[in-house]
């Protein structure tokens, strides 16, 4: 029994190990339609692999290619936005709202458990374009 024990600590370690990390990134200035000024986003980083868990409600995706499949792929237990592979995130300095930048485009948040119950009083165009 001790050697089953073992082995599925060294199972855990490994499964531990494989969670895809983001890779931190320079910081850049930006608009936040949250603060309605352009911000410093200090904490900026890359997410190197799609996640396979909700990073909100630490669920595990049972199909992560399904879950990623949407255009805004977003977790299907509590709705949090999911951070795809290869884009780049930023926290506001000034609320801590998260935004994805897209090259060319223009930030978008994606918005927290707070300010998606906001949008879903007074509608989502206000926060997500
Ligand atoms: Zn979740
Ligand atoms: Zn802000």
């Amino acid at each position: 029994m001790a050697l089953f024990g073992r082995s599925d600590k060294e199972k855990e370690a490994v499964a531990s190990s494989g969670v895809p990390q983001a890779r931190p990134v320079m910081g850049r200035e930006g608009y936040c339609r949250i603060c309605k000024k352009r911000v410093m986003f200090t904490r900026c980083w890359q997410r190197p692999r799609p996640l396979a868990k909700c990073e909100a409600c630490s669920a595990p995706f049972d199909n992560p290619v399904a879950v990623y499949a949407k255009t805004i792929p977003a977790c299907p237990r509590c709705g949090e936005y999911l951070e795809q592979a290869g884009f780049e995130y930023g926290m506001c300095d000034g609320c801590g709202s998260k935004y994805e930048f897209v090259q060319g485009a223009k930030a978008s948040l994606l918005p927290n458990r707070v300010q998606r119950d906001e949008m879903d009083k007074v509608g989502r165009a206000w926060i997500r374009e």
